[in-house]
C-alpha cells in the first residue's frame, strides 16, 4: 500500500488506462487543430507539467508549448479563491491557436481566471484540456472541451497532482485516503 504522510493511497486511475485516454485526446486535438498555423500548447505549473509532457508528444503538429504558473491552492487542500501570475508566458499568443492545459477541473475559479487572463491576449482560438474533472464541485461556470476522465470528489494525487509538493511522481492517480 502506497502512502502519503501516514495517509495510505487508493489507486484510482491506473497507468495504461491514463496512456490510452491521453492518447485518444491526443488524436481528437490533432484533428480539431489540423487546419492551425499556429499551434501553442499553454500548460499550466505546476499540475499540468506531467499531462502536458504526455498529451503534446500525441499530437502529431507543430507545436509551441509554453508554461504558465498561476498560485491557487497552496499547501493544504481547499481553494484560496483566486489567483495570482507567478511567471506569465514566454510566448507571444496573439494571433494564434492556443490550448491551455490543466491538471484537474475543480471549483473551476483557476481556469475561469486563467482563460480570462489568455482571451486578452488575442489569441485566434482558445480551447482547453483538462486531465481531470470534479464535475460536482464548480463554484463559477466554466466547462473544458476536452476532458480526460471525471472524477469524484475526492482529494486526489499523482500524475502531476501534489499533495504538498509529494506524489506529483506517481504514475496513476490515487485518492488519499482520511
Ligand atoms: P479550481 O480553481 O478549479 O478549484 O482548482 C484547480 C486547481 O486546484 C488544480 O489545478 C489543482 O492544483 C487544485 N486541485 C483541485 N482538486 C485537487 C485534487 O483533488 N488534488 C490536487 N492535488 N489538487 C487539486
Ligand atoms: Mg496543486
Amino acid at each position: 500500500m502506497r502512502e502519503i504522510r501516514g495517509k495510505s493511497l487508493s489507486l484510482l486511475i491506473k497507468e495504461d488506462d491514463i496512456r490510452r485516454r491521453v492518447r485518444e485526446l491526443g488524436k481528437e486535438i490533432e484533428e480539431d487543430f489540423s487546419d492551425s498555423e499556429d499551434f501553442v500548447v499553454v500548460g499550466l505549473l505546476k499540475g499540468a507539467f506531467v499531462f502536458v509532457a504526455d498529451l503534446v508528444r500525441e499530437i502529431d503538429l507543430p507545436a509551441r508549448i509554453d508554461f504558465l504558473w498561476v498560485s491557487s491552492y497552496g499547501q493544504g487542500m481547499e481553494s484560496s479563491g483566486s489567483i495570482r501570475i507567478v511567471k506569465d508566458l514566454d510566448t507571444d499568443i496573439e494571433g494564434r491557436d492556443v490550448l491551455l492545459v490543466d491538471d484537474i477541473l475543480d471549483t473551476g475559479i483557476t481556469l475561469r481566471e486563467v482563460y480570462d487572463f489568455l482571451k486578452i491576449k488575442n489569441p485566434s482560438r482558445l480551447k482547453t484540456c483538462v486531465f481531470l474533472d470534479k464535475k460536482g464541485r464548480r463554484k463559477v461556470e466554466f466547462e473544458a472541451d476536452y476532458v480526460g476522465f471525471e472524477v469524484p470528489n475526492v482529494f486526489l494525487v499523482g500524475y502531476g497532482l501534489d499533495w504538498g509538493e509529494l506524489g506529483r511522481n506517481l504514475k496513476g492517480v490515487y485518492a488519499v485516503e482520511d
